[in-house]
């Protein structure tokens, strides 16, 4: 395995490769868990060699503190990495990824970006399109994985993708999720004991959401879901939506012929969780 710190370096590698090879790249802000590398063995699997970037991007967190208190343990990742097969690891810094300025671009993802997440966390897809259009840039994969735990963000990376007609081919990786199906996440360690006890409630409220799905109405299923969160002192619901899997809006009607998805955020003291899942 491969370790480069530059984008120079990391080019010149790629550079000595057969343009015939398949690249499979895994982008990843490190503190790497199950969930990550289960996205790097299917990376494996389909292209000749994986490349997986560890960088924790300023331009997608909203604030200080989150980006402060982002787990970072790079000799355990690299050592998972390895582990795991990985070909290439990537750990630009700041300069190398942000030349100049430390900013994001504006993107127009048709709306994409303006629920859930994106109104929740002012300017976090701005940020995460413009480290995601750079790494490609820097990388020029045959195919980049990301997990549909961050489901938004996945649909807004199909969006930058078919829209700047970037030729890469996305693939979607399912959620990887503990035995007591919390959804792995790195923020994961950051939960006290009490707050990990609880967590699991996200994912066990959003099965009892897709067991009614069918007979009851959205209504009924968002006063439920507010109130489960309501009588826990533990977990604080941000927000629950019923949303149309490709347009991302959230609805109170159910229309025939329409893929819907359940999507969640919660905060266990200051650790803010999210996860989704398919309804219908
Ligand atoms: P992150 O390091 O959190 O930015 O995640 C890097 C990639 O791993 C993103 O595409 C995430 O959606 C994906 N990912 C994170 N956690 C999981 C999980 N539990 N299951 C599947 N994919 C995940």
């Amino acid at each position: 395995m491969n370790v480069f710190k530059t984008v120079e370096l990391l080019q010149k590698n790629l550079m000595l490769i057969d343009k015939n090879r398949s690249i499979g790249f895994v982008p990843t802000m490190g503190a790497l868990h199950k969930g990550h590398l289960s996205i790097v063995k299917k990376a494996k699997k389909e292209n000749d060699l994986v490349v997986v970037s560890i960088f924790v991007n300023p331009t997608q967190f909203d604030k200080a503190d989150d980006l402060k208190s982002y787990p970072v343990t790079i000799d355990n990742d690299l050592k998972l990495l390895k582990e795991t097969h990985c070909d290439i690891v990537f750990i630009p810094a700041v300069e190398d990824v942000y030349p100049g300025n430390v900013q994001s671009s504006n993107f127009d993802f048709d709306g994409l970006d303006k629920v859930m997440e994106g109104a929740f966390r002012d300017g976090h897809f701005d940020g995460v399109g413009t480290v995601v259009k750079r790494l490609f840039e820097i990388v020029k994969p045959t195919r980049a994985y990301f997990g549909e735990k961050d489901f938004q963000q996945l649909q807004i990376i199909n969006k930058m993708v078919e829209k700047g007609k970037i030729p890469v081919q996305i693939v979607p990786c399912e959620i990887y999720r503990e035995n007591d199906g919390l959804a792995m996440s790195s923020r994961n360690t950051r939960l006290s004991e009490a707050q990990r006890k609880e967590a699991p409630l996200i994912h066990q409220t959003l099965l009892n959401v897709k067991k009614i799905f069918s007979e009851k109405d959205i209504k009924y299923i968002q006063k439920m879901v507010e109130d489960i969160f309501k009588s826990n002192t533990i977990l604080e619901l941000e927000y629950f939506e019923i949303a149309d899997t490709n347009t991302l809006l959230s609805t109170n009607n159910k229309l025939p012929n329409t893929s819907y998805r359940a999507f969640i955020a919660v905060f266990a003291g200051k650790v803010r969780l999210i996860d989704n899942l398919a309804l219908n």
